[in-house]
């Protein structure tokens, strides 16, 4: 398989481009290699610009819940292309978008659109400190919730500590406001708010967190979260960016039957195309501008092609049996893929929840950061490269997850995992 065409506009890339990528895990070099360039996707596959088709489980981070270049998305990007690309005047698309996303997720009763993901989650945090008038956050540790500067933060040493910048360029006062707690660990989040209970705006957490691989919330965990929160008066914000239409049509917060008062959304949101979104409780979203003093704003929020695409996948999520099918799908990787790292004598882990899973190459179990970091990464690298000489596009990283599909056939799983079979007893 040569990826020669893809190496030589990785070098022009490099040259204009920092990294050669637009976001930095897809330049792989955690994984110790180059990135493929892509040149077309078609439902479970996607294939790069020398040709090699690929069975795709990135899915664009997780937006393809349907796969690629699904016909009724395109049709319906197309059609309200028809119409214009954008306005920055209002369109009743957007209204509709805002009613759809309230009927799945009641707890968001008031829901404002916007292009990503990133904006969402600092836009809810800006509106969380404007409500409580309170400036301390609290996040987890290993929880990814874009790159707003307040949530590029690291854990310091011990249980809940005061953050420290994780990125040059954020100032000292930009992470001192932000309190870093392990995930899964509720005293921790007590031990935070006996010291700066009546400072604290906000937790914002990944209900179900992808970004340190996938590690779902144990039992109790999210019923203890919005049990401190509402005794101290700071806001529950769950950021279901992943989540979203994910976990299940309602998100995490139906699957656990928890009530946050702010929830975040994106990626399946927009149907491949850039749109997110943020609600919750109207007294709390009241507050923003134009009715309130919490300034929001975006020349492209609720851009109608965006809404008509998440709309359109929406749609077709709310058909019977479409979760089942996904948990299914996911359960027939998920098994052959411990299977498969079982038979080889390798220690490994398998953490899922429904479609979405990380094989992490430790005997685990994995519940936060800590122990998810003590994989092996060198042994993921491998795996990763051994997996696409063989036709397979993982995330390239032990910190992520992978995400099926609607799109992926049984057959397409199966080899998927005769590809791992083979990788991992070739490692
Ligand atoms: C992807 C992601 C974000 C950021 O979304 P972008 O659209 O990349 O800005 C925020 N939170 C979570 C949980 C995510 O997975």
């Amino acid at each position: 398989m040569s990826i020669q065409r893809s190496l030589s506009i990785f070098e022009r890339a490099k040259a204009v481009i920092p990294g050669g990528v637009n976001s930095p895990v897809r330049a792989c070099r955690s994984v110790g290699a180059d990135p493929l360039f892509i040149a077309q996707g078609d439902g479970a596959r996607i294939t790069d610009v020398d040709g090699n088709t690929y069975i795709d489980l990135i899915g664009s981070w997780g937006p393809l819940i349907l796969g690629h270049s699904h016909p009724a998305i395109l049709d319906t990007i197309a059609e309200a292309m028809s119409q214009g690309t954008t306005f920055g005047a209002p369109t009743e698309i957007e209204v509709r978008f805002a009613e759809t996303i309230r009927a799945a997720y009641p707890s968001m009763q008031m829901v404002r659109a916007l292009s990503s993901g990133t904006e969402a989650t600092m836009s809810a945090l800006r509106l969380a400190r404007g409500f409580t008038g309170r400036a301390k956050i609290i996040k987890t540790d290993g929880g990814y919730h874009g790159h707003a500067d307040c949530l590029l933060v690291s854990a310091g040493s011990g249980a809940a500590t005061l953050g420290i910048p994780g990125s040059a360029g954020v100032p000292e006062g930009a992470a001192r406001d932000t309190i870093v707690v392990p995930y899964n660990d509720l005293a921790s989040v007590e031990a935070a708010f006996t010291t700066h209970g009546a400072d604290i705006a906000a937790i914002i957490i990944e209900p179900i967190a992808g970004n340190m691989g996938l590690v779902a919330p144990q039992p109790g965990y999210l019923e203890g979260l919005r049990s401190i929160t509402q005794k101290h008066g700071a806001l529950l914000i769950f950021d279901e960016v992943i989540t979203g239409f994910r976990a299940g049509f309602g998100g995490a917060q139906e699957k656990y039957g928890i009530t946050p008062d702010l929830t975040c959304l994106g990626k399946i949101v927009g149907g491949g195309l850039p749109a997110a979104a943020f609600g919750g409780r109207a007294d709390i979203m009241q507050k923003l501008a134009p009715l309130g003093p919490v300034y929001q704003a975006g020349t492209l929020s609720g851009n109608p092609l965006a809404m008509a695409a998440g709309l359109a996948v929406i749609e077709i999520l709310a058909r019977p049996g479409t979760y089942d099918r996904l948990e299914a799908l996911g359960k027939r990787l998920g098994d052959g893929l411990l299977a498969a790292a079982t038979e080889a004598g390798i220690p490994s882990c398998l953490n899922r929840v429904g479609s979405v899973m990380t094989l992490f190459f430790t005997a685990g179990p994995v519940t936060d950061y800590a122990s998810a970091k003590s994989s092996d990464t060198n042994r993921f690298g491998k795996f990763f490269r051994n997996m696409r000489d063989r036709g397979v596009f993982l995330p390239p990283s032990q910190f992520e997850a992978m995400f099926v599909s609607l799109a992926h056939t049984d057959d397409d799983i199966d080899q998927v995992i005769a590809a791992a079979r083979a990788s991992l007893l070739a490692s």
